[in-house]
């Protein structure tokens, strides 16, 4: 990508901002020695790596102002000792000392409830660095080029960061991303995928400007979705590959932010089922995703994961209002079982699966299905206001502050997995999407700002600050609301949808 123009923090990499020549081949080692050193934690602690430290560190008093909840293994467990209890352990005993602020790979300062802050300035460093060049060694992620930049917009734009300035770079580097045949590969050259594309329109929407949204080839993506289309309601997320949740849900953004038509492509082979709509049998396609317990899997008959749950959540909650959508195709008392499960005690964080440990992506995939729950719970909405009454909080907001703000900030800015695990822009991100959820309440309301019907519940959200009780982080420290859907701002995405509303669609 090309360098960004204008001002920019830079401590991680100091050359790459500079805005002369590229890296010489003498540069590029050391820059990846750097980037990869700042994957690591770098500030070893002798006490808290070791084991006698780790034995002080968890043996140490807790930070004040820290409930025993969150300080103690459970009180009661299964005596059966297996490698997954074994690993269980092993990752309660490395968040401990970080819940109880006894850590010294922790920066403060500590609040009364015993919360280290947001290390604001640190995670927007890491963020911008994140959309600098990358060295040699990162070419794995070179069919992930559309994650990348919406990763980093999506966490600068948490953060307060003003993300529209950078819109000719962003423009810049999806344009050749785009396909004649229809929708975003993840890279140059590279086949259209439906993640990709979910990736490069939300990034677009994010910078919000009208030659942003006119970059994208409309007619050619309504005719690549016709073809990705499938007999029993799902979507492929490409042409010959795989089908399942997430190409359930990247599609319904897509057409709902573009007001593509809904009618099928004349030459869509899906027609040959019966289906005339893009969004016909979608519904009954993601009811059979639920397993057994109760959470949803990828595709039909596999086992049930928390970001396939928020996919098919959010994916329900496009395709109308929660409380018809999700109620008619999901067991929701079984739903409820599964995802209150998702939380750990003393962790505070979500697991992905059953028997998996704690991990802070989780506090979007996990922590994001709870407002589309409650929404659906709530039923329908009475007025443009939040609602009167409402189930309220399902989870712990508590429990993922702390999870969050004390376990999943890296000491040299980024966040991430678990204490010992390295920051990356994806964890940056959706532990950031996971820690704005708690800070917001997310409603729905009786008006949305589309004309066209299609999708309009999808814009009727609303969210409005938790109060001061309900969570334990500092004021300071509140972040920018986010759509529980579309995951970008909600002015992004009416924006956007409003946009194509004015423009014309030839078929
Ligand atoms: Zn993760």
């Amino acid at each position: 990508m090309p360098t960004v123009a204008g001002k920019r923090r830079n401590v991680r990499f100091p050359f790459a901002h500079l805005k002369t020549a590229p890296l010489t081949t003498a540069q590029k080692p050391q820059k990846q020695t750097q980037k990869q050193n700042q994957n690591q934690e770098k500030r070893p602690d002798t006490r808290s790596t070791s084991s006698q430290g780790r034995k002080m560190a968890s043996q140490a008093a807790p930070h004040p102002g820290t409930p025993a909840l969150f300080t103690q293994p459970p009180p009661i467990r299964d005596p059966l000792v297996t490698e997954t209890t074994d690993l269980q352990d092993a990752t309660l005993s490395k968040c401990l000392p970080f819940l109880k602020g006894t850590s010294d790979l922790q920066k403060g300062p500590f609040n009364a409830s015993g919360v280290p802050a947001l290390q604001r300035d640190d995670h927007v460093e890491y963020l911008y660095d994140s959309l600098e060049d990358y060295p040699a060694g990162f070419v794995a992620m070179d069919s992930s080029r559309p994650w990348m930049i919406y990763w980093g917009l999506a966490g600068l734009t948490l953060l307060g960061e003003d993300v529209s300035r950078v819109h000719q770079r962003v423009i810049a580097s999806i344009r050749p991303m785009q396909n004649p045949t229809g929708g975003f590969g993840g890279g140059h050259g590279q086949i259209s995928h439906l993640a990709s594309s979910y990736a490069a329109v939300l990034s677009l929407a994010m910078v919000g400007s009208s030659d942003a949204f006119a970059l994208v080839d409309r007619q050619a993506m309504w005719q690549w979705l016709g073809r990705l289309k499938q007999a029993d309601g799902g979507f492929r997320v490409c042409e010959g590959g795989e089908e399942d949740v997430r190409g359930a849900y990247c599609a319904s953004v897509i057409i709902s932010l573009l007001n593509l038509p809904l009618d099928l492509p004349p030459t869509s082979e899906a027609r040959l089922a019966g289906f005339d709509n893009l969004t016909d049998g979608l519904g009954e396609y993601l009811s059979r995703c639920q397993s057994f317990e109760g959470g949803i899997s990828g595709s039909p008959g596999v086992e049930a994961h928390g970001a396939y749950a928020f996919c098919a959540l959010a994916c329900l909650s496009i395709l109308g209002p929660p409380e018809n959508t999700i109620a008619k195709h999901m067991n929701l008392p079984l739903l409820l079982s599964w995802l209150s499960a998702r939380q750990y005690a003393p962790e505070g964080g979500f697991s992905g699966r059953t028997n998996k440990l704690v991990d802070g992506c989780y506090s979007h995939w996990v922590g994001g299905c709870w407002p589309l729950l409650q929404s659906a719970l709530d039923g329908k909405p009475q007025s443009a206001s939040a609602p009167s009454t409402t189930v309220g909080s399902l989870f712990s907001r508590e429990g993922l502050d702390r999870y969050i703000l004390a376990c999943c900030q890296h000491p040299q800015g980024g966040l991430r997995d678990k204490p010992g695990k390295h920051a990356d822009a994806y964890h940056t991100c959706y532990v950031l999407t996971g820690l704005s959820a708690t800070q917001h309440h997310h409603y729905r309301t009786d008006s949305s700002p589309c004309a066209n019907k299609n999708f309009s519940s999808a814009f009727s959200w609303r969210s409005k600050p938790t109060s001061a009780d309900e969570n334990v982080f500092e004021k300071s420290d509140r972040l920018t609301a986010f759509h529980p859907i579309y995951v970008i701002p909600h002015q992004a995405a009416e924006k956007m949808r409003l946009w194509y509303e004015a423009e014309p669609f030839a078929t």
